[in-house]
């Protein structure tokens, strides 16, 4: 794994979803290292002088695809306290910050089925895997299975859509609570994802605690060994 590195960069485009969730695009302004999709890297809003402490940053998964890294990096961000008010508050395009990268071990074998379990913006983690998988033209099996609250917060579905139209071997299943998007009604159902997925499949968790408590605990029941349940952990 990569040393993480701390890299000044610009925001070339920042998307207000909703009143609460935004993704930002960064042009980074030195060498980017060699990162994973699922990885997740630090914002720090405050200037960073390489003889002093780094300042104070929060985590976000890397949304962009490793393979550009050299030219963009992205996140998507939902506000929860006051870093992340200020974060949304404050970056806009133009705005310099400062990233720390790559860390964590969420990470995706070639070789296995996925089934990709996200609540909300739970989704983050799997976009870099997303688009790296289309420009690999990628056979993987790959079942994506989110879960959002109305039509307003069913984020990249153009993305999404293009993984259905260009890649053999993806699937996704929508979970709406209140019907707005096609797909299922209601909230994530994690016995019928279950009953669906392949033998082998890997479990991949991210969303609220909660849901990823309650989601293991159940696979858990159903007989899925701890070893095939990877829990993107954001507490
Ligand atoms: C691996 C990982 C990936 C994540 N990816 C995403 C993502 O893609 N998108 C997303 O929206 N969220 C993501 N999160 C969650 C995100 O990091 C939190 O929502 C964010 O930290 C909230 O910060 P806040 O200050 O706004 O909220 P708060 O709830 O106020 O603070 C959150 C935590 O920050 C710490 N903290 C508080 N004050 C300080 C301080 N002064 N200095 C240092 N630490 C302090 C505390 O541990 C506190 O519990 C991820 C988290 C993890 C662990």
């Amino acid at each position: 794994m990569a040393n993480p590195v701390k890299i000044k960069a610009v925001v070339t485009e920042a998307v207000h979803h909703t009143g609460s969730v935004a993704s930002y695009r960064f042009a980074p302004q030195g060498r980017v290292p060699k990162f994973h999709a699922g990885q997740f890297l630090h914002i720090a809003l405050d200037e960073y002088h390489p003889d002093a402490q780094w300042p104070e940053s929060r985590v976000f998964s890397i949304a962009s695809a490793p393979s550009a890294r050299h030219e963009e990096l992205a996140v998507t961000i939902s506000v929860k306290g006051r870093f992340t008010e200020r974060i949304f508050q404050t970056l806009e395009k133009g705005s310099e910050c400062w990233l720390k990268l790559p860390y964590g071990e969420f990470l995706f074998p070639p070789d296995r089925h996925l089934t990709l379990i996200a609540g909300g913006v739970g989704i983050t983690p799997y976009l870099s895997l997303l688009k790296q998988m289309l420009e690999e033209k990628s056979g993987q099996g790959v079942a994506l299975c989110y879960g959002v609250r109305s039509a307003e917060y069913y984020l990249f579905e153009d993305l999404i859509n293009r993984c259905e139209a260009e890649l053999p071997n993806f699937g996704k299943t929508v979970w709406c609570e209140d019907g707005s998007v096609p797909g299922e009604k209601g909230i994530l159902n994690i016995d019928a994802i279950h009953s669906a997925a392949p033998e082998h499949s890997l479990f991949y968790l991210s969303g609220p605690p909660a849901m990823i408590r309650s989601f293991k605990n159940r696979l858990r029941d159903l007989g899925v060994e701890a070893e095939r349940i990877c829990v993107d952990d954001w507490e």
